[in-house]
């Protein structure tokens, strides 16, 4: 049988709690699975309950949080899978370290005012964290450090899923990782 070569790339999506990070990088996922391609999605709140359980939300926390999640992207990018990384990841320059560390690195700022995320509360934590029962709690009383140099930007206050969506697919096949019009599927009937 014919192996089809794919080539490994971690997609780091970043950004404050309720900005849209798990939304896209499923439908990312799902997506890419369709068409064919090796797919892993290391979501942070599922990440944290195994990999890095125990850790909490100091920024030595955060950072170490950031860096097992980038320990086994690296080990499966470097065996051509495609890796989405959905993680708030606050802090720039371990974001930075984390690109340096993977090489085939795409960030994907999802950006969304607080106000929004705050109105959308999808997990009840904006309404704890500003009754104080949540401490550390990222845009409420912890930083977050935009990119400087992401390579996509989801607006996702003013753009639909779909549109967040196609984005990073279009900006996958732009750098060559995905072929849209001529998927993995499609060749293998070829
Ligand atoms: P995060 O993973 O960043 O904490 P979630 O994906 O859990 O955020 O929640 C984002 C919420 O915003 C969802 O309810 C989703 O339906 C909504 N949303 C609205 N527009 C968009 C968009 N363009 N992209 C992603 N999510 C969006």
């Amino acid at each position: 049988m014919m192996k089809l070569q794919q080539h490994g790339v971690t997609i780091w999506f970043t950004g404050l709690s309720g900005a849209g990070k798990t939304t896209i990088s499923q439908n990312v996922e799902s997506e890419l699975r369709r068409m064919g391609y090796s797919v892993e999605l290391l979501d942070g709140d599922i990440v944290r309950q195994y990999l890095t359980k125990g850790l909490g939300f100091s920024k030595a926390d955060r950072d170490e949080n950031v860096r097992r999640i980038g320990f086994v992207a690296n080990l499966l990018t470097r065996n051509n899978v495609i890796v989405l990384v959905s993680a708030i990841s606050p802090y720039r320059d371990v974001r930075d370290e984390m690109r340096d560390y993977i090489g085939n690195f795409i960030e994907v700022y999802v950006n969304s005012p607080l106000a929004v995320c705050e109105q959308r509360d999808v997990k009840g934590l904006y309404k704890k964290a500003r009754a104080g029962e949540m401490k550390n709690f990222t845009g409420i009383d912890d930083p977050y450090e935009e990119p400087l140099y992401a390579e996509v930007e989801c607006k996702t206050h003013l753009e639909t899923i779909s549109a967040s969506t196609s984005k990073v697919l279009n900006k996958l096949e732009m750098l060559n990782y995905i072929g849209l019009k001529y998927s993995v599927q499609a060749n293998k009937k070829s």
